[in-house]
């Protein structure tokens, strides 16, 4: 067993670690208060290949691994994590589904431009009686003839109003359950698509999530991911991948806990000596250390898991849960070893703490990750 990471890996780290420390360094705790969004890295971003990782480069995409990916989403998160949603959410719930679901002439259109990051991408499954139990949506698709016509409201959606393309769940009639459900890529840019303000957030604040209602939104008849009904399939397959990048957020946002956490520690004094002289310090330091590198073990185990035949759901949803609430563990300590200090904004352990609540939210609650890995477990169940 290999963990070395191999020529590619080693330089999209260490390119990513570069850009993240001189361009999102800087304004990250501004931004955080401004709850601006930043353009203009995203059009960097873009430049150098960070919003198409995976897209083959026939499409323009950077054709690189899925650990590659990892790594670069671990490396923005260390610095800026709401700059890490973005990206991940273009990458994995946007690139990822075209690629593998959409038809030659959608993937030749949309992702050179999503690639780019000309334009930006997003998804559109949760709705406002619709989280957890996504099957439940109630957005509806109907067919116009020459076009799909889409009614409805999706809520929490990152990057509205910045994004351009936005895979979409809809059913065509509640009743059929999710064999009712379809897939699309929806053009946010019409009248039928509003996107309302931005949410005001406890953390991630500079990334956009909005309300939208979709109220004759027009969808291309060639914009449909897989066959009409592959929809939820198309969803959960959507996000046993994407989970591995809300674990990679995690470990990123972790590991910036612990980095300031040690800084701190070695420089605050008390009881005459450094804090990180005095064991229980060290021990916590120690637990820290430890947590992330298991959650990071995971994540690249399952990382490997989606690379061989075959669902990878149980793999993606242990990283997931085990790596969110790691960094929330991991995030609580480092305000902790800050004493009174951690509880300011001055200092950024203040942003991780609040950056970090989310993980364990989105992209499936904690709770539904151990609903996937229960059901994985009842069936094994069944072969002893
Ligand atoms: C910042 C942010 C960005 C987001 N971005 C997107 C996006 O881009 N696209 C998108 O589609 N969605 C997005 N979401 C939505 C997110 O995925 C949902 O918030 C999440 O899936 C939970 O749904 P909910 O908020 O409706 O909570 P609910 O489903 O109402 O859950 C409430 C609580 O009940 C628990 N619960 C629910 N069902 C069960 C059960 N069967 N067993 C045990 N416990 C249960 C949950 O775990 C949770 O603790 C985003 C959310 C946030 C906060």
């Amino acid at each position: 067993m290999d963990f070395s990471l191999d020529e590619q890996q080693t330089m999209v780290r260490d390119m990513v670690r570069s850009f993240a420390e001189q361009r999102l360094r800087p304004g990250a705790a501004a931004r955080d208060r401004s709850g601006e969004f930043p353009h203009e890295l995203f059009a960097e971003m873009g430049e150098l290949g960070l919003l198409g990782m995976m897209v083959p480069e026939a499409y323009g995409g950077a054709g690189m691994d899925l650990l590659s990916y990892l790594i670069a989403v671990e490396e923005l998160a260390r610095v800026d994590a709401a700059v890490a949603v973005g990206m991940t959410v273009t990458n994995s719930v946007c690139c990822w589904p075209i690629m593998t679901f959409g038809s030659e002439a959608l993937k030749a259109e949309l992702l050179p431009q999503l690639a780019s990051g000309e334009r930006l991408g997003g998804f559109m499954l949760t709705e406002p009686d619709a989280g957890s139990d996504a099957a439940s949506l109630r957005t509806r698709y109907r067919d116009e003839g020459d076009h799909w016509r889409l009614d409805g409201a999706k809520a929490w959606i990152t990057n509205g109003g910045v994004g351009r393309f936005f895979v979409c769940l809809a059913t065509v009639d509640p009743a059929l359950g999710t064999r009712g459900i379809s897939a699309f890529v929806l053009d946010a840019d019409q009248d039928g698509v509003v996107f309302d303000p931005p949410e005001e957030k406890m953390g991630l604040r500079s990334s956009t999530t909005c309300m939208v209602t979709l109220d004759g939104a027009r969808v291309a008849k060639t914009a449909m991911l897989g066959a009409e009904g592959q929809g939820f399939r198309i969803a959960l397959a959507t996000l046993d991948h994407s989970r591995l990048g809300i674990a990679a957020q995690s470990v990123g946002i972790a590991t910036a806990a612990l980095e300031e956490s040690l800084r701190y520690a070695r420089d605050r004094k008390q009881f005459g000596k450094p804090i990180i002289e005095h064991q229980a310090i060290a021990f916590a330091l120690a637990d820290m250390d430890v947590e992330i590198e298991a959650a990071r073990g995971l994540m690249w185990r399952a990382a490997w898991a989606a690379s061989q035949p075959g669902r990878h759901s149980r793999e993606s949803a242990a990283a997931k849960l085990f790596a969110s609430e790691m960094c929330n563990r991991v995030a609580s300590r480092a305000i902790q070893i800050h004493g009174g200090y951690g509880f300011s904004s001055e200092y950024p352990v203040e942003r991780y703490f609040r950056d970090a609540r989310v993980v364990t939210i989105y992209e499936g609650t904690s709770e539904v990750q151990r609903l996937v890995i229960a059901r994985a477990l009842a069936e094994h169940a069944k072969a002893l």
